[in-house]
């Protein structure tokens, strides 16, 4: 049990770490994509801008505000998404919301910090904080702009 304690000190280190110094927080790029995220239940807004060329996330930048796992989950999804293609970006997402269900950190590469957030899945209620930044990643990339609220009707 120590064990399991001495981990998740680890990870809340990690979470904290990213919520008081957002990577790619504010940054100023010049956006080709651009969508806003809410998730009304917690009160977290996240907007993210990505710069993409040749179909690669050149530049990354989001802002927002809300509760430090929205904050740090949205940091920690710009640190893995910039500097790779759209469809490694893409499945970044899927294997995040993935982790969500099962608890689980994936094995995929970039994945350590992220790994993180893995037991936020026990929260049902902190999931759509945790799976804010990504969502609305995934909005911009697919549509090319727009919102999304993780308030689907699904609670
Ligand atoms: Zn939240």
């Amino acid at each position: 049990m120590a064990e399991s304690g001495l981990m998740e000190d680890l990870y809340r280190e990690i979470i904290l770490d990213h919520y008081r110094q957002p990577r790619n927080h504010g940054t100023a790029i010049e956006p080709t994509c651009s969508a806003d995220g809410a998730n009304p239940l917690c009160g977290d807004q996240v907007r993210v801008d990505v710069a993409l060329v040749d179909g690669v996330v050149e530049a990354i930048s989001f802002s927002g505000q809300g509760c430090s796992i929205s904050q740090a989950s949205a940091s920690m999804m710009t640190e893995y998404v910039k500097g790779r293609d759209t469809a490694a970006a893409l499945q970044g997402d899927e294997a995040f919301q993935q982790m969500m269900l099962t608890g689980e950190a994936p094995d995929i590469d970039g994945f350590d910090d992220i790994a993180a957030l893995a037991g936020v899945a026990k929260f049902p209620a902190r999931v759509k904080c945790a799976s804010l930044a990504w969502k609305t990643l995934a909005q911009a990339l697919a549509d090319g702009g727009g919102s999304v609220t993780t308030d689907d009707g699904s609670r």
